[in-house]
């Protein structure tokens, strides 16, 4: 007994040392990247589910990192929660974004917020700000947040999003159907836009159930005012569900990938507006 504790333990102890060094040589290496301006982001289009023309755009960060090679967003954003560098990420990225929206008319640009950044206390004055420093329209930048968020302290968190609501910013519940409590959410704040996760789309063409739950979110999204949007669209078939349940609109490799801001341009170019 006392020799299988020890080779657990060992195998425990070493498969953890790798994780933590990992961790250690990413959030290093996050300090330096942000110092070098190794951070970009890419854009997903999200069209319009019956027309297919695009409305927005969802921004997603990406780190091309010179010797690490690239990394994940999976990967960096939590290490950047941990080690504290999540603020300086979020504020490059809601910088580049609006940027990015100035260049793209008519088209709404989504950044994804995490708990942190948006209950750090300067946060709605730094969007304000932003926003009149770019000139960008409130209502074109949208604001994506997960449920997480709502996990620490709901009442303060609702406060935030009421006041970036009042700032004419949009704001969109992420991944909807993935956390937990998801309905008392939903009555107890009006987002603009609800984003069903990827996990039920895939699950629509295999899973008869998964078609009425889907259909019943948008029914109830529909009631209370919101917007959806299906996250993770790959095929045809998922596409021609999505459409017959009255799902808005649309975002996924189906469409499109996530793409640099040249290559979006281009993409847009060869489309009907
Ligand atoms: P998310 O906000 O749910 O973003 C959607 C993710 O799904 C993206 O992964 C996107 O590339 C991927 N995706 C889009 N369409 C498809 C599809 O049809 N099939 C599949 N398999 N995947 C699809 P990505 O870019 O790796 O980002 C992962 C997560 O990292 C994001 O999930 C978001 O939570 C976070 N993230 C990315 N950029 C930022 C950022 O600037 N700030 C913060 N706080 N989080 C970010
Ligand atoms: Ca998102
Ligand atoms: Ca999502
Ligand atoms: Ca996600």
């Amino acid at each position: 007994a006392k020799r299988s504790g020890r080779g657990r333990s060992v195998v425990y102890a070493s498969s953890l040392g790798a994780a933590s060094r990992r961790m250690h040589t990413i959030e290093q290496a996050l300090r330096e990247g942000l110092a070098h301006g190794q951070f970009e982001l890419h854009f997903q289009p999200k069209v319009d589910a019956r027309s297919l023309r695009a409305l927005g755009v969802e921004a997603l960060m990406r780190w091309e990192h010179p010797v690490l090679g690239s990394i994940s967003p999976g990967e960096f954003i939590p290490a950047a929660e941990r080690c504290g560098l999540i603020r300086e990420l979020g504020a490059l990225a809601l910088e580049h974004a609006c940027l990015a929206a100035r260049e793209l008319p008519r088209l709404s640009v989504a950044v994804n917020v995490s708990p942190l950044q948006l209950m750090e206390p300067g946060f709605v004055k730094s969007v304000e700000r932003m926003l009149v420093s770019t000139g960008v329209g409130p209502s074109l930048l949208h604001l994506e947040v997960t449920e997480s968020l709502m996990m620490e302290d709901a009442q303060a968190a609702f406060k935030r999003l009421h006041a970036l609501r009042e700032l004419g910013v949009h704001v969109a519940l992420d991944d909807f159907g993935t956390g937990f409590s998801s309905l008392a959410y939903l009555r107890a704040f009006p987002f603009h836009t609800l984003k069903i996760d990827r996990s039920f789309v895939r699950s629509l063409t295999e899973h008869s159930d998964a078609r009425a739950i889907v259909n019943t979110i948008v029914q109830m999204a529909g009631v209370l005012g919101m917007r959806t949007v299906a996250e993770g669209v790959e095929t045809e078939r998922e596409l021609a569900i999505i459409r017959s349940i009255r799902c808005h609109e649309v975002q996924g490799y189906l469409v499109a990938r996530p793409m640099s801001l040249p290559k979006l341009k281009d993409w847009l170019a060869g489309r009907p507006i």
